[in-house]
């Protein structure tokens, strides 16, 4: 199947705007995009000059970190700009709709509403481990269904549905996009699902610097797909959405050093991770905790609302979920530096944690 054959009819023929740097390269003497001939006052940095629309050397870098091809690549400002641009292409506003599960990331039901595109939910049930079958998800998908996202490992359950990727692009073929958002993927047990890309020209999977690579606040994420649905993303996109100082923190964090440093880091959030799930299952006032493989954990407690404000009141922030459909009693707890865990167990340890008010 052509992937493209899914894309909003009206955009067929889309011509992207012929920005100043996707038609010239720089030259010696520029001219041509109305840009100031001065760097700033007292910043010799070069930021007069418009960014690439999409950084050769940045795209390399992560095209080599994904184990992908550049141009299977687009980098946007964050994977929230991918979401974006997925439904904007592929859903007509008031025909068109997405499924996913609940409780997930809420910003595929955020873009799909802006976009006037229906958001079609499958419930996943807290008490069976939110377990979710191909048939679950089919049973959602009708013929105007576009894209279906399943976030692997889930926000804010920690479920990983690594298993469920092949048959689901399977079932999918011919139908809708599967969109794989693995935002957490690099605290998971299993692998990233770039290795069937080859095999499903209508997969496209979401990865970002915002959370192992310690980088949220420069908005890099990455979408992975067919490269004739970048093409297509890339022309849809704002004509310069990177930021020469966030493409350079990027290319920073991307060094030889830096990703050995991740690396340790992320063994070490696995680490507490363990260590969190074991030491708050013993906690008086929690319930439950799932098994998660982000960096973060899910926990239902006698009361979400007491817990939170206890911590607070400790200084720490942490997630209420429990507005969340299905997420009665539940919090969100971040894994953070192993001294910061100890100060969240210590609320959760001391007796009238969790214990409603
Ligand atoms: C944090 C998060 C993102 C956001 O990524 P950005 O690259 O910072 O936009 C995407 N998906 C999920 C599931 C997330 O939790």
């Amino acid at each position: 199947m052509n992937p493209l054959d899914l894309v909003r009819p009206d955009l067929a023929g889309f011509v992207p705007y012929a920005s100043a740097r996707r038609v010239g390269t720089p030259a010696a003497v520029c001219l041509d995009a109305n840009e100031s001939p001065w760097s700033p006052p007292g910043d010799p940095s070069g930021l007069n000059r418009y960014p690439s629309p999409q950084p050769a050397a940045l795209l390399t870098s992560l095209a080599d970190l994904y184990g992908v091809e550049p141009d299977q690549l687009f980098v946007g400002r964050g994977s929230d700009e991918a979401i974006d641009l997925l439904i904007r292409a592929f859903c007509r506003a008031g025909i068109d709709n997405i499924v996913t599960v609940s409780p997930t990331f809420g910003m595929y039901a955020i873009a799909a509403r802006v976009q006037g595109a229906q958001c079609r939910t499958v419930p996943v049930d807290a008490e069976a481990g939110f377990a979710l079958s191909v048939d679950d998800v089919m049973a959602c998908v009708d013929e105007h269904t576009r894209l279906v996202f399943l976030c692997s490992p889930n926000n804010p359950t920690g479920t990983d549905y690594h298993a469920l990727i092949r048959p689901l692009a399977e079932a999918l073929a011919g139908r809708a996009l599967l969109v794989v958002d693995e935002a957490y993927i690099e605290y998971a047990d299993d692998d990233s699902a770039t290795s069937l890309l080859d095999a499903f020209p209508h997969l496209a999977i979401l990865r970002t610097l915002s959370k192992a690579y310690a980088l949220a606040g420069a908005r890099i994420g990455s979408l992975i797909a067919a490269s004739s649905v970048i093409r297509l993303i890339a022309a849809i996109a704002p004509p310069y959405p990177l930021p020469t100082p966030c493409v350079e923190a990027a290319q920073a964090a991307l060094s030889a050093a830096a990703l050995a440093t991740v690396a340790d880091r992320i063994a070490v959030t696995r680490d507490e991770r363990q260590r969190l799930y074991r030491a708050m299952s013993n906690c008086a006032g929690v319930l439950r905790v799932w098994p998660g493989q982000g960096n973060f954990l899910l926990v239902r407690l006698g009361c979400a609302r007491t817990t939170y404000n206890r911590l607070l009141a400790h200084g720490i922030l942490v997630r209420d979920m429990s507005a969340q459909p299905g997420l009665a009693g539940c919090l969100r707890i971040g894994i953070g530096l192993p001294a910061e865990n100890d100060r969240v167990l210590a609320v959760l340890q001391s007796p009238s944690a969790g214990v409603a008010a």
